[in-house]
């Protein structure tokens, strides 16, 4: 059958190349527009640029939730984490429910699980977000190796001995942590080893950057770069996204100069939108931020690189989904993956397009106290408190105009088909604290900056 075919083609075809690496890079509340890839004059990221140039950017790339850790749980397991009850972000749980259960849940199998019987050396560097009990640890995990935090993010200069919080201590099981120098440079440092290290074998590389997630800290010498920049917050997330991009590009550099890059899939996304007001980050075209269902809050940089295999300098158009990034590694490692089990695909054969057809044909999402559904053009958000949100993402790409009633037929069938999917999930395994709730609903009201800045 076919979708059987596209999982385990690969390892069947003749011309099957040497298993390739697997470099997933992950920003951490990135913006949209941040990027000169996008159109960003305030913020130049070359290095991101040339990794975009070395391969197929995604254009209407997603993530399958507005926030962390979820977002994380869908990366890692292929899988819709609300099929699993990991729809909320680790954080101050409600009073109830069994810290035991507080992560990832172990009925799930991890991209590192499912890699490692096919002879890769798995490794994390920088944040992992899917639990900090013991068992939910990324080294139980099928990770090999580990250099990071088990929390939802870190203090760029400092780590204590007995710090908590985001001046825990950094872990690591292969050597003994020195002091960080600047943490988006020390995950770029840990990555480049990791390649020299295993070089020979085949690996996958989680490089899960805290950048530009805050707290707020660049360094002076990041800070004079963008001193055309007056507010201060932006200036220094502009430095934390620079820095980003000088990592992305010493990664680059590693394979090259081991002359792995031809047969390494090197990705790179947002795990959700910019969080706007936290970070000074924009998402423009797209409204919304971190945290909702709007397109800023989802719609995320999706770059996919693979110079033996995939065209170079090209774009793909069809909504892919970070969901996806878990049965393409599998599937190219010679994993044989039963496709009902995924909701992602493999999306090698798409974007050589030996496979004409989308590689979904809707997407959905359920968040706290909303869902959304795209389905083609047309992308209907449901919230608690108003009449649904219905955008034609052809010609209002800002999700300007609530077509809601003017399109009813419309409303009512995307509406029926998320309702379904909806209850048939079953419940959350943990819950935020309710404050979330009200937040999230203020954020629908809130106006976004829609058009990119001027440079200075
Ligand atoms: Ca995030």
């Amino acid at each position: 059958m076919a979708l059987g075919f596209l999982l385990s083609g690969y390892s069947q075809e003749e011309s099957l190349p040497d298993k390739p690496n697997f470099v997933l890079i992950v920003a951490d509340d990135l913006g949209f527009a941040d990027l000169s890839l996008n159109g960003s004059q305030q913020i130049p990221t070359p290095n991101i640029d040339r990794l975009a140039r070395s391969g197929v950017n995604c254009t209407e790339g997603y993530v399958s939730s507005p926030v962390c850790s979820p977002s994380r749980a869908g990366l890692m397991t292929g899988i819709n984490q609300v099929k699993f009850g990991h729809d909320n972000n680790l954080g101050g749980n409600q009073k109830g429910f069994d810290p035991a259960y507080l992560g990832l849940p172990l009925t799930e199998k991890t991209v590192a699980d499912l890699l490692k019987p096919l002879n890769y050396t798995n490794g994390l560097i920088g944040k992992w977000h899917l639990g900090k009990e013991a068992h939910f640890h990324p080294l139980q995990r099928g990770f090999d190796e580990f250099w990071g935090y088990t929390g939802g993010g870190h203090d760029y200069f400092t780590a204590l001995a007995d710090g908590k919080g985001y001046k825990c201590p950094i872990e690591c099981n292969y050597a003994e942590p020195g002091p960080l120098t600047y943490i988006t440079d020390d995950v770029g440092t840990e990555s480049v080893k990791f390649i020299n290290r295993h070089k020979s074998d085949p690996f996958f590389l989680y490089a899960a950057f805290n950048a530009p997630h805050t707290p707020m800290q660049a360094t002076k010498e990041d800070l004079a770069l963008f001193s055309y920049i007056k507010d201060q917050k932006r200036r220094t997330y502009a430095a934390m996204v620079h820095r980003l991009d000088v990592n992305v590009g010493r990664i680059l550099d590693a394979l090259e100069e081991n002359s792995l890059r031809e047969n390494t899939l090197v990705v790179f996304i947002s795990d959700n939108g910019g969080p706007v007001n936290s970070n000074a980050s924009i998402n423009a075209p797209y409204n919304g931020q971190k945290g909702i269902l709007l397109e800023g809050g989802i719609h995320v940089p999706f770059i996919m690189s693979w110079p033996k295999v995939l065209k170079r300098n090209t774009t793909y158009t069809h909504p892919v989904t970070a969901l996806d990034l878990t049965p393409t590694m599998v599937a190219l490692a010679g994993g044989k993956l039963n496709q009902a089990d995924f909701d992602g695909v493999n999306l090698i054969p798409y974007l050589t397009e030996e496979i004409d057809d989308k590689p979904h044909a809707h997407l959905q999402w359920r968040f706290t106290i909303s869902a959304a559904i795209r389905e083609g053009n047309w992308k209907l958000v449901r919230l608690p408190d108003r009449l649904p949100l219905l955008f034609d993402l052809s010609n209002d790409i800002s999700e300007q105009n609530n077509l809601s009633l003017k399109h009813l037929d419309v409303t009512e069938r995307l509406l029926r088909k998320l309702g379904k999917w909806d209850v048939s999930l079953p419940h959350p395994v943990f819950l935020e604290g309710a404050v979330w709730r009200a937040r999230q609903l203020g954020l629908y009201d809130k106006e976004y900056q829609l058009a990119q800045p001027a440079k200075k």
